[in-house]
């Protein structure tokens, strides 16, 4: 998608991340399927269609585009639907397989009726009501590791309670307004592995064990770590490594479905980011190989 020179939208990261984790051998090119653009009719599952028309049509006004913070576009709308369909296609391979993920997507500031924060539409939220239309998915649990509140999707089930959303993000960092997911966990900046990875222990299997849910989405946003330009935490790569690992132990343990997004990461240098979003992808290799083969 087309951006203004210096724009901080880190977009060549995506495909640098899928070049990364073919050159390892995270993954073989059999098992990477290319996107396409999600059907209105998924969007409208989420999203107020009127909402969804105006979007796609570049109905936006200034305001909404500068909250958004990208330029509007024909291809700028096609990515964001692109990244809704690669978690949709993600969450169904996830009660196949085990464990799926999508390079992309992780958009959790878009709200029913609006977009903000690079977020258009909210990739968790379609892939839920598609989820739910074949039959899955009645107790879903949004594990939202962003360092970023995921704000969008908590006021998206906020009346739902068959719908659990965990949030761990920055308390002094964008967004400014929070909104109630059903347990936000707030982090000081400069909280460094050992706070979060123990306010993780404390807090993500005993709510797992309450909700007792039937399949798991993963908002994997790296901006927690100490390179991030917007994140203002102290995480190293071994404490989200030690993240990830957690998620999908616990995930495990219970026989949970779970598909991983990509979420923020705005590191200088970028290479970091990349790094960090390729350790979260070895880490749902390793989880996925330890899994049943689906037969
Ligand atoms: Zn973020």
């Amino acid at each position: 998608m087309p951006l203004p020179p210096g724009h901080p939208f880190p977009i060549e990261k995506y495909r640098a991340l899928r070049e990364q984790l073919l050159a390892e051998g995270v993954v073989v090119p059999a098992e990477v399927a290319l996107s396409e653009p999600a059907p209105v009719s998924w969007l409208e599952q989420a999203h107020d269609p009127s909402w969804v028309a105006r979007a796609l049509a570049g109905g936006l006004a200034r305001e909404e585009e500068r909250r958004l913070g990208l330029p509007w576009s024909p291809a700028m709308v096609t990515r964001a639907r692109a990244a809704v369909f690669g978690t949709v296609e993600a969450a169904f391979a996830a009660l196949e397989h085990g464990v799926a993920g999508n390079l992309a997507g992780g958009t959790h500031h878009a709200f029913f009726d609006r977009g903000e924060g690079y977020c258009l539409f909210n990739d968790h939220a379609v892939a839920i009501a598609r989820l739910r239309a074949a039959g899955h998915a009645a107790r879903p649990f949004i594990v939202d590791l962003d360092v970023h509140q995921g704000n969008g999707t908590a006021a998206l089930f906020a009346g739902d309670p068959t719908v659990f959303t965990l949030s761990f993000h920055a308390r002094a960092n964008y967004p400014l307004r929070k909104e109630r997911s059903r347990l936000d966990v707030e982090l000081e900046d400069g909280s460094g592995d050992a706070t979060f990875l123990g306010l993780l222990d404390h807090h993500l299997e005993p709510a797992l064990d309450r909700h007792a849910p039937d399949f798991v989405l993963y908002q994997a946003g790296v901006d927690a770590h100490e390179h991030d330009r917007l994140g203002r935490l102290r995480l190293s790569h071994a404490g989200l490594a030690a993240r990830d690992a957690r998620v999908f132990a616990a995930c495990e343990a219970r026989g949970l479905p779970v598909v991983v997004t990509l979420g923020g990461g705005y590191g200088r240098p970028l290479e970091s980011t990349i790094e960090a979003h390729a350790q979260v992808f070895r880490a749902a290799r390793a989880a996925r190989d330890r899994r049943p083969a689906a037969c």
